[in-house]
């Protein structure tokens, strides 16, 4: 079987696709014939890497995949309702299941919490065994790529703008960063909740990509006077702001918020703020909060509106991946923030 392997270095040059022997599900494991995958931000910590993400090379890629049980090992419990052939999505982060946080689905807060592709070997293979409590339901009506693009991306997005920005109908909230995977599935999902949503992007070619898939008033971050241009747009303060770019956007993110206002910082992808606006958080009481992944809950939410077509991620595949090279290509499409939605390949 086709695995993708950082092999010898940390960066883009040192990916391969590699040949290996198709794995024997372990003691609670199940086997999945993967499908689809996408790409993350966090493969781009690992081949730049990060500390944050300092795998032990030869290292499995990816984060992001959807496939079908192959075959099921023993000891995978009762609870476990799947069978052979049915589709299923791995959940990328997995706490150690016992503790509190755990039990009360609030895995991405518990110490064991570990992320496949990032601390753990990764998915970007024809097979992988993975215990059995990684996998979810994929409703059969959903193509992989599709599903793939919310076991991560879509279900930060969920978390962000649902669990933690406690988003109700009829607010008003600005994505900033629209363009990129979690953005434009926050501004899809924002549409779906019924907010009144206004999105920003970086190059003006991103525009056009984005307003095929949603009608929202859609503003370029790239201007520096853009928040006076969404605060003229939009007449009136925002309820919140879910804030994918994170770092140096911080001090301009809090002064659009009404008094009370929510802020939902998903990424640091423009560095760390160089001043941090004391003054507008207390003196209005705004919130803050962070978010880091995300709890299977939001997967299996945000699965059950792809499978209805309320909506659609934006996936470009960069396949076939007869070698390497088209795989290379896109992270480095990623690196330099050329592209929109998702990147993804699938098995063929
Ligand atoms: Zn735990």
């Amino acid at each position: 079987m086709r695995t993708v392997l950082l092999s010898k270095g940390k960066n883009i040059d040192s990916l391969i696709l590699d040949e290996q022997v198709v794995p024997v599900p372990s003691q609670g494991e199940v086997r999945v014939r993967m499908r689809g995958h996408t790409l993350n931000h966090i493969d781009l910590w690992v081949l730049s890497g990060s500390p944050a993400y300092s795998v032990t090379l030869p290292h499995v890629m990816g984060s992001e995949g959807v496939g079908v049980v192959d075959s099921i090992g023993e000891g995978v419990g009762p609870d476990f309702s799947l069978k052979v052939g049915d589709s299923v999505a791995i959940s990328p982060g997995q706490g150690c299941l016992v503790c509190e946080l755990c039990r009360s689905g609030s895995e991405s807060l518990c110490p064991s919490y570990r992320v496949l592709g990032g601390h753990l070997p990764g998915v970007f293979s024809e097979y992988v065994s993975l215990p059995a409590t990684r996998l979810l339901p994929v409703p059969p009506s959903v193509s992989p790529l599709l599903a793939s693009a919310v076991t991560l991306a879509g279900a930060t997005a969920h978390q962000g703008l649902v669990v933690r920005g406690c988003a109700q109908a009829g607010e008003r909230w600005l994505v900033v960063g629209a363009s990129g995977g979690v953005g434009h599935l926050a501004c899809l999902l924002g549409l779906v909740l019924k907010l009144e949503v206004y999105g920003t992007y970086g190059p003006e070619k991103k525009k056009t990509v984005l307003a095929r898939s949603m009608d929202i008033p859609l503003i370029s971050h790239e201007a520096q006077d853009w928040p006076e241009t969404v605060m003229r747009l939009s007449g009136k303060p925002f309820d919140g702001v879910l804030d994918t770019v994170g770092g140096a956007t911080i001090p301009r993110i809090l002064p659009l918020l009404r008094k009370g206002g929510r802020a939902v910082v998903v990424g640091e992808t423009t560095g760390a703020p160089t001043q941090f606006p004391t003054r507008e958080l207390f003196g209005r009481q705004l919130s803050l909060h962070g978010v880091y992944l995300a709890h299977r809950s939001d997967i299996l939410a945000m699965l059950n509106w792809v499978s209805h077509g309320d909506i659609r991620p934006i996936v470009s595949e960069v396949g076939p991946l007869t070698s390497i090279a088209p795989l290379q290509n896109a992270y480095r499409r990623m690196s330099e923030r050329d592209f929109v939605g998702k990147l993804g390949f699938a098995w063929q």
